[in-house]
């Protein structure tokens, strides 16, 4: 496109990324030396591609850009930037970067690691569910979200069936602990784990038909989900 304008990056705290051979779906690059390889996160994401892409349609057409990057010790997190260029209602452009915070020497241990992973594959998910809901939904995005990344690295083998059970557990003490808003996610979390586990195909084709109403719905300022979680979630969405 000839007057296509780049976005510039400021380089106010210029690092010395370490960038490797993009893979068909992603570049990476890292500021420090952490104990995973920049060629498995590439695999990693390539096979959470292919598996989304399987489960859910076509992801969005577009190279994305992931950054690994030091943090201090208590905010490791994920995020996603997605520019989003609207040349009409149905050509737009979109340019997205994941950038996954992590503390100096993390990751060494198994459940590090396991965070990690689930990191990068996370806003992974998010580029087929994800995007602005209503408030009252943000939250239902956001477990479906953390449950399939757990469970799509568990049947892809990055992670040990280990780590549902982790999970489980951890949800059920959020309930029986916490408080509301805190206990939400947990509790359809756990929702989640239930439909997967009375009717696989029911759950594989509810992340279908969200992606989908995702997909069709892309350049709106808002997506409207809520036909989809009445016919799955009926009277379980009710009760908050
Ligand atoms: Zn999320």
């Amino acid at each position: 496109m000839a007057n296509y304008q780049k976005n510039i990056q400021s380089q106010a705290n210029p690092t010395n990324w370490i960038t490797s051979t993009p893979s068909k779906h992603f570049t990476y690059k890292v500021e420090t030396n952490r104990p995973w390889k920049p060629e498995t996160v590439l695999e990693l994401l390539e096979q959470a591609h292919q598996a989304f892409e399987k489960l859910m349609g076509p992801g969005l057409d577009t190279v994305i850009e992931v950054e690994d990057r030091v943090c201090e010790s208590n905010n490791l997190g994920a995020r996603a930037e997605i520019n989003k260029r609207v040349h009409s209602a149905q050509d737009f452009t979109i340019a997205v970067k994941f950038i996954c915070e992590f503390p100096q020497n993390y990751g060494h241990a198994a459940q590090e690691r396991d965070l990690a992973y689930h990191f990068f594959v996370h806003e992974l998910f998010h580029c087929w569910i994800g995007g602005n809901v209503s408030n009252d939904y943000g939250q239902i995005v956001e477990a479906i979200t953390q449950y399939m990344t757990d469970w799509t690295l568990v049947h892809l083998g990055w992670c040990d069936e280990d780590l549902r059970i982790r999970e489980r557990i951890n949800n059920q003490q959020i309930i029986d602990t916490a408080t509301p808003p805190h206990t939400t996610i947990a509790r359809y979390k756990l929702l989640f784990d239930q439909m997967h586990a009375d009717d696989p195909e029911n759950l594989l084709a509810f992340c279908r038909d969200l992606a989908t109403c995702f997909r069709q719905q892309r350049s709106r300022e808002e997506t409207d989900i809520s036909p989809v979680l009445q016919r799955y979630l009926g009277t379980a969405l009710e009760e908050d």
